[in-house]
């Protein structure tokens, strides 16, 4: 009998401190239903998330006897919560769509797992639930969350089995996917997940949360290394920090295959190595003067290896608008030399560029209306010295092989700076980015980039960890804790709570 298997998902990373995510946004990032999905899937570089790709081509690979069941798939770009009515139609419209496509032997959900809306900290939660009350009990219901993703119980209670990502930068998405199928057909042949969650009470800055080095490559590395037949999955999820929910904590949730007591026994063990090594989850900055230093200087002397400045605390990836000045104008005003900058959220200023043409000079306005107090207006003399469509294929890192579309784009210069304007908020992620403006990277003597940590991927080819620089500016993402103010934690969370204690929960 062909196996049934609905396809779904919707994603949002959402950042309490940041603008509401409309239908809009969600509809201008990617809205896919029934058709829409297999016709996307079926293009040489898909737009929909990479996990339906990885796991389509999967269950194919393995020759399994399915048959897909598209469903409806969105996401936008990090931002606020979702607006609620919004939230409540697209699940409406999930629902409905499910019920249509009954019996389902099985469904496969693709999740950011850190939304939140206007009204809930937990629509993942919600969403799953709708899910299993549609099929029941005895359907496998399995999801994929990224990294970042805050943990309801719910969330755990109605899914059957949770896979999150291992990596940061996410390159993994498609092999997660593949892994969700494969534990999939375990379960067709009888195999039972059982789920252990334990939520540690610990927020980490996003730059701490790296999985090549550091804390957070220990833990994940440990908890793969630790798994054997008894365990199914091993997901260790550091949370987004600016969600501001109850939900917030790093969340251990190890499936045990058919095994309750493996899993229990591996999850406390790597909560408890997560709680004690707390203390290594530190941030070190650059100020934006010192950034700035070190690119004049390498502007200057071609014999330094150029440098990389991730805008962290602008990072539209975390819900920042991609558009904030402060790092930019001090380039400008040290007349920094051989500088790329991008990519930046101004779609008046990319159409104003549009309409002046290639080799007209402007005087230029950054964010000439402002949606916060981070995005400043900035005015300045530039050059209209390309202009582009926006639409490429990402060609590593987060975006590879995926049809990106930026919108109309223009290529500014501004002094030694070469400016990249777009019109759909984007994080940084790719060298195509200045590539499709005729920009080689390899030329570039500094890049500033609209991104926390995924342009190390991007960019790893040019700029290796040694010449990255994270420099501490104002913003919406900003790793410096105390300038939020975190009131919907529960409490007493470290590092909020220095001095606290706590112990893994047994039993
Ligand atoms: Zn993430």
């Amino acid at each position: 009998m062909k196996k049934r298997i609905a396809l779904m998902g919707m994603h949002l990373e959402a950042n309490a401190f940041a603008p509401v995510s409309t239908e809009v946004d969600f509809r201008s990032a990617g809205y896919y239903a029934g058709e829409e999905i297999t016709n996307d899937l079926a293009q040489a570089n898909p737009r929909t998330a990479a996990e339906l790709s990885g796991f389509v081509a999967e269950m194919n690979d393995r020759g399994a006897d399915w048959q897909p069941v598209p469903i409806l798939i969105t996401g936008s770009e990090p931002g606020g919560p979702v607006d609620h009515a919004f939230f409540e139609r697209t699940m409406a419209e999930m629902r409905s769509r499910l019920e249509k496509a009954l019996p389902l032997d099985g469904v496969f959900f693709s999740a950011h797992g850190a939304m939140t809306s206007t009204e809930s900290t937990d629509p993942d939660g919600a969403l799953l639930e709708m899910v299993r009350d549609v099929v029941g009990l005895d359907t496998p219901l399995i999801a994929t969350l990224d990294l970042h993703a805050n943990i309801s119980n719910r969330m755990v209670a109605k899914a059957d089995i949770l896979v999150s990502y291992i990596t940061n930068p996410h390159v993994d998405q498609r092999e997660r996917a593949a892994e969700a199928a494969n534990l999939m057909m375990e379960m067709f042949d009888g195999m039972k997940p059982e789920a252990v969650f334990i939520r540690v009470p610990m927020v980490s800055p996003p730059v701490t949360l790296l999985s090549a080095r550091g804390p957070y490559a220990d833990l994940i590395n440990y908890g793969q290394e630790s798994k054997n037949d008894a365990i199914a999955n091993v997901s260790l999820l550091a949370g987004f920090a600016y969600g501001n929910t109850p939900e917030n904590g790093l969340a251990v949730i190890v499936t045990g295959r058919n095994n309750r007591a493996a899993a229990e026994v591996l999850a406390q063990k790597i909560a408890r190595r997560a709680w004690d090594s707390r203390e290594r989850f530190t941030i070190s900055l650059t100020s934006i003067p010192d950034a700035v230093a070190q690119a004049k200087a390498c502007g200057e002397e071609t014999g330094y290896p150029p440098v990389i400045m991730a805008d962290c605390a602008d990072n539209p990836g975390g819900g920042g608008r991609g558009n904030t000045p402060h790092l930019l104008r001090a380039l400008v005003a040290a007349n920094v030399q051989g500088c790329y900058a991008g990519i930046f959220y101004d779609k008046a200023l990319a159409a104003e560029a549009h309409e002046l043409g290639v080799g007209n000079h402007f005087s230029a306005v950054l964010n000439r209306t402002s949606e916060n107090e981070f995005s400043e207006r900035f005015e300045f003399d530039a050059e209209v010295a390309g202009l582009h469509d926006g639409v490429c294929v990402g060609t590593l890192g987060i975006y590879a092989g995926r049809t990106v579309d930026l919108g109309p784009s223009a290529h500014l210069k501004v002094g030694g700076v070469d400016l990249i304007v777009v019109s759909r908020r984007k994080q940084c992620g790719d060298a195509e980015f200045f590539r499709m403006f005729g920009l080689k990277i390899e030329d570039a003597r500094s890049v500033l980039v609209k991104s926390r940590g995924h342009f190390r991927a991007g960019f790893l080819p040019w700029f290796p960890p040694e010449q990255v620089i994270e420099v501490d500016a104002p913003g919406l993402t900003s790793n410096v804790f105390s300038n939020f103010t975190f009131d919907g934690y529960q409490r007493p969370i470290y590092p909020l709570e220095k001095d606290m204690d706590w112990q893994v929960p047994t039993g």
